[in-house]
């Protein structure tokens, strides 16, 4: 290997090594940081922040990518290596680019906007919150000119290419719009239906520490290596695979809607087999001459999201997984459940309705939150709305695309926490997730033609597999929208969520 790809590769790793102590600290913040080690464990992660961004900035990562450059041998398109430095040099501009003073003022301001924020939702008061948006708006406007964007497009592809490479509003849209009327139409059908759909079954009581074990059950039948990972509780679950062999999983557990912490562990599992998956570890289980580089990193939230939707919902959600997990699950929590069967959970788990919360949204409603939240910060960046009528727009969007009567701000605008610290471009990821996660599933269910069967017997050693080889091992090697061509043979469409939500919505209200 030339010596200067191999110490670009050396230096990048150094800096990944120190961004798995940073993510280490984050995580113990979130789930065994007593309280009064806050303060000084921001000043921690504010210096290891410091030093990871100059060791990505640094002059002679900038000195070696351009020697690596130089070399033909090094940079043809279709190799590995072609393809690990287009992603570096990707990175480093997108680092270099953005002044280090803007970064700063954007990370302080959004502290302070997060605090204001939790207050004005509690009191459900926008005013409150009015001015610190406005700022935060003023500073993303900011750095989406340093990124820049190519011709023809607008500031918000800057952003939403943080998120998404190369994913553009307009591109959104034309996939958004044609999704949204279908999807209207869809839950139009599901309210019209007569059918009653039982969920009695899920309101039982099972004590957290059983559905605790019962969780990490299911998760290890499923293929997450719980020798190179471990489960813990949060108020908001969420995945972190921050070094080799090293994937942290957590999730939250109510006692009277067992599936509540059953879905969100497969969720994050879903995350943890993709960050498992990644080219990360050695032969000697130390990190890999990848690691740090983005052949051993995830493409983009997008797809991430396509392997947590797609545990949670194609797999979780079927009648094949309940008809293993219900059994399962009888025999880890007693009597409880006796009453029901397979085909109530079924029913129960895929319910439609509209609603207020996105969060708390079932799967075919949860993409029109998306949608509205993609209209709306793309008309704030562009100046086409201000901020004083968002209220205003976000309500008449909710009753339009909803059917929903938005009661007051707490419930509506202030719901999401993601404006307030500047992520704007974030949100249609999630969407972009299930759309992924749906033509991936298609392409899967051809491969693996029984694999409903396999699933109904709690084999899901095929499809890890497929994940594995298919999507987890090549890293960044391929953009999103590539990956997406390569594996299912067609670029992204809506329809084959929109088969999916269809077949759930006739098995399960007739419609
Ligand atoms: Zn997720």
């Amino acid at each position: 290997m030339p010596t200067a790809y191999a110490e670009l590769c050396s230096l990048l790793k150094h800096a990944a090594l120190l961004d798995s102590l940073a993510q280490l600290a984050s995580w113990d913040q979130e789930t065994y940081m007593p309280e009064k080690g806050a303060a000084a464990r921001a000043e921690s992660v504010a210096l290891l922040a410091t030093l990871i961004h100059e060791r990505r900035t640094s002059p002679r990562v900038g000195e070696l990518l351009a020697a690596c450059e130089g070399d033909a041998g090094l940079t043809a398109a279709e190799t590995p290596t072609g393809a690990n430095l287009r992603e570096i040099r990707r990175d480093y501009d997108k680092h270099t680019k953005v002044p280090a003073e803007l970064v700063a003022e954007i990370a302080k301001v959004g502290s302070q906007a997060q605090e204001v924020w939790k207050k004005a939702r509690e009191g459900s008061d926008f005013a409150m919150f009015r001015p610190w948006l406005e700022r935060m708006i003023g500073l993303q406007r900011r750095k989406a000119e340093c990124l820049g964007h190519a011709p023809g497009g607008e500031a918000y592809d800057a952003l939403l290419d943080l998120y998404e490479p190369g994913a553009t509003a307009a591109g959104l849209e034309a996939v958004f719009t044609p999704l949204r009327a279908r999807l209207t139409d869809l839950l139009g059908r599901v309210r019209g239906s007569k059918a009653k759909v039982r969920t009695r079954c899920l309101e039982v009581k099972i004590d957290p520490a059983a559905q605790h074990a019962f969780g990490l059950a299911v998760i290890e039948a499923m293929g997450f290596d719980l020798t190179a990972g471990r489960v813990d509780t949060t108020t908001h679950p969420f995945c972190s695979g921050f070094a080799p062999g090293d994937t942290r999983l957590t999730t939250r557990y109510r006692e009277a809607h067992f599936t509540d912490a059953l879905y969100s562990t497969l969720h994050e599992m879903g995350h943890g087999l993709y960050e498992q998956g990644l080219p990360k570890m050695g032969k000697d289980g130390g990190p890999s001459d990848l690691y740090g580089t983005p052949l051993a990193d995830s493409i983009s939230l997008g797809i991430h999201e396509s392997q947590s939707r797609m545990w949670e919902n194609f797999v979780g959600r079927s009648k094949a997984f309940w008809k293993w997990a219900l059994p399962k699950s009888k025999k880890q929590f007693g009597k409880a459940l006796s009453k029901f069967d397979a085909k109530e959970y079924f029913a129960a788990v895929n319910t439609a309705a509209p609603s207020l919360i996105r969060v708390e949204a079932d799967e075919t409603t949860y993409n029109l939150h998306v949608m509205i939240r993609f209209e709306i910060e793309r008309a704030l960046l562009r100046g086409d709305l201000a901020v004083k009528d968002l209220p205003g727009a976000w309500n008449g969007k909710y009753k339009e695309y909803l059917g929903v009567k938005v009661p007051d701000d707490r419930r509506g605008c202030l719901q999401d926490v993601h404006w307030s610290f500047g992520l704007f471009g974030y949100f249609p990821t999630y969407t972009l997730g299930n759309l992924y996660a749906a033509q991936f599933w298609e392409k899967i269910n051809q491969d693996i033609p029984d694999l409903n069967k396999q699933i109904a017997k709690g084999r899901f050693d095929a499809l890890k597999k497929w994940l594995n080889t298919k999507i987890h091992a090549h890293g960044r090697r391929y953009t999103a929208g590539d990956l997406c061509t390569r594996v299912t043979g067609a670029p992204l469409s809506s329809e084959p969520l929109l088969r999916h939500l269809s077949a759930k919505a006739e098995q399960v209200y007739g419609v």
